[in-house]
């Protein structure tokens, strides 16, 4: 059973086999129980591809729908203070801006991983059209009920929507837990209409703090990158490159690929205490976003 679930892969992205082994990742104890007692996990070290930049966890797994459904239930996703929503509320906005200036706001909007339908709620708000997909069923009700928009249960590389069908395709945060990347890339490109747009956000695994805390992680000897599997279960990490890299092979044309900024200002942040650690921690956050290095990556590509 475990031969099936990890198996060794070329790079996800560029196919090539040239990489430099990073460490050996360590195994949560809820990762064991979502995977079941039954399966073995091998050992398992983080890569990165020396000819396109990304990083993975070899050998990589491919899990089942339930052992998905048991990894990624309502416990993996963080409450949120509603200090924060008008926040969130406020940058959603901004992200749904930079879409319909893009391809307008007269087409179907697709949401993959739509969580518990946060961004479905607020798209469906400013009047577009809307509709998300979930692996998990128990979200995907959440979503439905909490939005108002249909949500499917599947995986996008299956679940077969018509060719051209949506003008925007957007994905938060669920890049970085496909083992298949490329072939994703591939599916979005089908499904969009020439002149839609896919909108990304992932991780930035050379941004400056995770490049700090890699080396602090390094110095004491833990593996530093990616935390594949324990929470949050990053299988995959992007740099800019590669990330580029991953869409343009699937014939989408980068818009913008860029670290982002101005997401908080540290004075302001709802969170903040005296702690010496906190205060190091957000200094290091602000400079990386000052300086366009920030540790998440947003991008644009379109279909021409
Ligand atoms: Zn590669």
């Amino acid at each position: 059973m475990s031969r099936e679930i990890f198996r060794e892969v070329s790079c996800p992205v560029c196919k090539l086999q040239i990489n430099q082994s990073l460490g050996v990742v360590p195994v949560g104890d809820r990762f064991r129980q979502a995977l079941g007692d039954a399966v073995e996990i091998p050992a398992a070290k983080v890569v990165r591809c020396k000819a396109c930049g990304l990083y993975y966890v070899q050998p990589m797994p491919f899990l089942t729908t339930e052992q998905y459904d048991r990894l990624y239930d309502e416990d993996y996703f963080p409450q949120n203070p509603p200090r924060w929503e008008e926040r969130r509320w406020r940058d959603a906005e901004r992200r749904l801006g930079l879409i319909a200036d893009l391809v307008g706001e007269d087409g179907e909007l697709l949401d993959v991983g739509c969580g518990e339908g946060r961004m479905l709620s607020i798209a469906r708000a400013r009047g577009w059209k809307c509709r998300g997909l979930e692996t998990s069923q128990p979200l995907a009700k959440a979503a439905e009920k909490a939005s108002g928009a249909p949500v499917d249960v599947g995986v996008l590389e299956s679940i077969g929507y018509e060719d051209s069908r949506f003008a925007a395709v957007y994905l938060d945060s669920v890049l970085e837990h496909v083992p298949t990347p490329a072939e994703f890339a591939s599916e979005i490109a089908r499904i969009l209409r020439v002149g839609g747009a896919a909108y990304i956000v992932v991780p930035n695994e050379n941004g400056l703090s995770s490049r700090v805390l890699g080396l602090v992680q390094a110095l004491r000897g833990h593996n530093r990158r990616l935390t594949p599997f324990s929470s949050p279960y990053h299988w995959i990490g992007f740099c800019k490159r590669s990330l580029a890299d991953c869409f343009r092979r699937a014939h989408l044309r980068p818009v913008f690929v860029r670290a982002m900024h101005g997401r908080m200002e540290i004075w302001k942040h709802p969170d903040r205490s005296r702690s010496w650690k906190w205060w190091l921690l957000h200094c290091l956050y602000t400079t990386e976003e000052l300086i366009g290095m920030g540790r998440t990556l947003e991008a644009m590509f379109q279909k021409l």
